[in-house]
């Protein structure tokens, strides 16, 4: 048996970052920057006011704190508008949060540091303002580039583009950033017996179970799944679809057909025209894994990854082994091709009998009141019982032996984002 960590590292050897391409930034959420985001702009690009209020010469309002200090109205800006007014002593601006900070002044007071006098929406110089409380120079005005300064570089090669960095991209105008080539996934699985068209199941048949799940688990990863079907335990229609998976993806995702079985059709094909390497991980769940390359006519390799019919293995398989391979195709750094890990404290014994491998128990996990990170086994362990396992938070690598003892340490991989 092949110890999990020496699958891992050949899995990834195998793997390459895939090429770099421009998206835009709408449908780059995900995708790793192949560039060094430098910033042509500054942010904000306009000193501009913080609150809803009145912009003043913060030097007309050094006796507020005493008694009231008045200030005109000389007029009204804002958000969006060009700011073009101008604050002369004894005078105010009225200002909204956002609108440009007009000249002459250099400070603003919040609005509930005041007391307007007169008819709003009028600036016919009558109107005045009573300010309750002095501010300094440069109060509630936010600078220009005191968020992004032209020049800056804000985000480094291999940074993920999660929903905030796609805002400042935004915000710096690089609408149709350099990422990495997000991989397109083919998912499929193999078997006589699976059935999801919803028709009445004859005995021998079961639904299918694995695809669907797959699909998801390569959207997650931050990957495109393409659904290449169900295929039969036949040959002929097996190479024809990995065939065509490989023309139009950049790695293949298959479920079932890589055990000892006689059907095991994926095994019998993939031997035949790809390279590949037939694991038995010392690992349960999940023992068979295969994983190798099909070369395309244009000569270049897509990876595969042959994960067992069984559906917690499969789960198991793609998140130890196929998860961090697709994550290093999409540009992830190193540190982030894995699942977090945490030393856990076991609040249940996690029992098992001596085998040679290490067991990932599917565990539910929670913080305790002593800050870490506690765990509890599913009701089942399976690897046919999807039901229990898929409501699993983590997976509890107990070590070859008897088990964790109630209140003993096990490192735990956390499976959600
Ligand atoms: P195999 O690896 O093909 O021998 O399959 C092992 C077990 O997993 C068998 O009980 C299969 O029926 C089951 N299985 C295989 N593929 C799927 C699938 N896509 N969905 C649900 N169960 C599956
Ligand atoms: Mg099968």
């Amino acid at each position: 048996m092949v110890p999990i960590e020496e699958a891992h590292r050949i899995v990834l050897e195998r793997c390459r970052v895939l090429p770099a391409t421009e998206v835009h930034v709408d449908d780059a959420i995900g995708c790793v920057l192949a560039i060094d985001a430098e910033a042509t702009e500054d942010v904000p690009p306009f000193a501009n006011s913080a609150v809803d209020g009145y912009a003043v010469r913060s030097a007309d309002t050094v006796d507020a704190t005493d008694s009231p200090v008045t200030l005109a109205v000389v007029g009204e800006i804002a958000a969006g508008s060009s700011g073009d007014e101008s604050v002369g002593a004894g005078q105010a601006v009225r200002i909204m949060t956002g609108a440009p900070v007009p000249d002459g002044a250099d400070a603003i007071v919040m609005v509930e540091d005041t007391t307007f006098t007169g008819v709003r929406d009028v600036f016919d110089g009558s109107q005045s303002v009573l300010v309750h409380r002095s501010v300094g120079s440069g109060s509630a005005v936010r600078g220009v580039g005191d968020d992004v300064r032209r020049g800056e570089v804000v985000f480094t090669v291999g940074t993920v583009i999660t929903p905030a960095v796609a805002g400042v991209l935004a915000s710096i105008n690089v609408r149709r950033p350099r990422v990495v080539r997000r991989p397109r996934v083919a998912v499929l699985s193999t078997g006589d017996e699976l059935v999801d068209d919803g028709s009445p199941l004859r005995r021998g048949q079961i639904r299918e179970s694995n695809k669907i799940m797959l699909f998801g688990l390569v959207a997650n990863a931050g990957c495109t799944p393409v659904d290449f079907g169900i295929v039969r335990d036949d040959e002929v229609a097996l190479e024809q679809t990995l065939r065509l998976a490989a023309a139009e993806c950049d790695a293949i995702v298959t479920s079932g057909g890589v055990s000892m079985g006689d059907y095991d059709v994926v095994k019998a094909v993939l031997s035949r025209i790809a390279r590949m390497e037939w694991m038995q991980i010392a690992i349960k769940p999940a023992k068979p894994f295969a994983f190798g390359s099909l070369t395309r006519r244009d000569g270049r390799d897509v990876p595969i990854f042959g994960l067992p019919g069984n559906p917690v293995s499969s789960l198991v398989s793609f998140e130890l082994l196929a998860r961090p391979a697709l994550r290093k195709m999409a540009g992830h750094r190193p540190e982030q091709w894995d699942r977090p890990r945490v030393m856990a404290v076991a609040e249940t014994g996690l029992r098992r009998q001596p085998d040679g491998k290490v067991h990932f128990q599917r565990v539910i996990s929670r913080f305790g009141p002593d800050g870490r990170v506690h765990v509890v086994p599913v009701s089942a362990q399976g690897s046919h019982q999807l039901a229990a396992s898929a409501l699993a938070t983590g997976l509890a690598a107990v070590p070859d032996g008897f088990g964790v003892d109630v209140g003993g340490d096990v490192e735990v991989v956390l499976l959600n984002d």
